[in-house]
């Protein structure tokens, strides 16, 4: 079977990174870890020393529940009553109907995809305050820091206000001073301040720039052949005139390898012809091949984002961790 490497070292000093920025870090392991395996992740950043999570939904909080002091749920609902997990409220309608006591206030200050509506923040303390629903934090997402523009710094400033309005409204009322927090991998060092905590994602598992990757995906070879003046797989859309050898290994699209029609590069060689569902061809003879050791490179190969390979990564291939 193929293994998913998971390298301890590069997510230490990926956190090492993002501490020197901001040691308090609410890191963002939602959609199974972004594929690298949420338990494994937890246990790892746990031995780390990060305290807070955020995740997706309650299943994914359940599973990790043991090992954080504060896991926050994006997408939450129904009702939990552990004291450790805290629900996103992403609007007033959501706040209404709202039975969980620890909260996040996600504010919208332009990305416009979800999040409390600046108009309504004040409606929204007092409602915080008659249910008695505890603050615990406050926050909001960008909706362009991969790019040098001026929408972050809109953001920014829109998010700095509010966090004044919020928090004279909570010494008003003797409320405890809720944590904020804005800053996404990419806005990590492009802001004048990181408020209370960051919220990186991709940055801890390398899939950007300035970053040590830490998946790499070793398929198993299952077969070896020579062909000459033939082609390989479905429709044949690899050809060759020399005698040459090709290894089957024993990954294919249904383990979240992107589709490919005409080959692909990879570490150390190269797969040929088309991706089957369970199997793809590489040149040369090899008992393993390393599909990717580094996402920001494999996915050239490719029209998509390094997060779309890796959280697709299927759950099935061991995830084994190495120092
Ligand atoms: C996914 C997500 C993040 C992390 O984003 P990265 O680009 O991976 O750093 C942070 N905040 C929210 C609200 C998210 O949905």
């Amino acid at each position: 079977m193929a293994t998913l490497y998971i390298n301890k070292s590069n997510l230490f000093k990926n956190l090492d990174k993002i501490s020197s920025i901001n040691p308090n870090i609410l890191a963002v392991i939602k959609d199974n870890a972004y594929g690298h395996g949420i338990i494994t992740v937890s246990k790892l950043l746990k031995e780390y020393g990060i305290k807070k999570v955020c995740v997706r939904n309650i299943d994914e909080a359940e599973i990790i529940k043991g090992f954080f002091e504060e896991i926050l749920i994006f997408n939450p609902t129904g009702a939990r009553n552990a004291k450790n997990i805290s629900y996103s409220i992403n609007s007033i309608k959501q706040l209404k109907k709202n039975k969980h006591p620890y909260i996040h206030l996600k504010i919208d200050t332009g990305m416009h995809r979800n999040g409390i509506l600046e108009n309504e923040i004040r409606e929204v303390l007092e409602i915080c305050l008659k249910k008695n629903f505890k603050i615990r934090g406050v926050f909001s997402h960008f909706c362009c820091s991969e790019e040098e523009n001026s929408d972050t710094f809109i953001q920014y400033e829109k998010f700095k206000e509010i966090k004044e309005k919020i928090e004279k409204f909570c010494k008003n009322n003797n409320l405890k001073k809720p944590i904020f927090h804005i800053a996404n991998s990419t806005a990590l060092n492009k802001l004048p301040d990181t408020f209370d905590f960051v919220r990186p994602g991709i940055a801890m598992y390398g899939g950007i720039e300035g970053y040590k990757a830490i998946m790499s995906l070793v398929a198993k070879g299952v077969s070896v052949r020579e062909i000459e003046n033939d082609g390989v797989g479905y429709n044949k859309t690899f050809f060759s005139k020399d005698k040459i050898k090709l290894t089957t290994v024993d990954i294919g699209y249904a383990d979240g390898i992107p589709y490919f029609k005409n080959g692909c590069q990879l570490k150390e060689t190269k797969a040929v012809g088309k991706i089957s569902m369970d199997y793809m061809s590489v040149l040369g003879e090899y008992k393993e091949v390393v599909v990717f050791d580094d996402i920001k490179e494999f996915v050239k190969n490719f029209d998509t984002i390094t997060y779309e390979i890796l959280v697709k990564m299927s759950p099935r291939i061991k995830r084994v961790v190495i120092e």
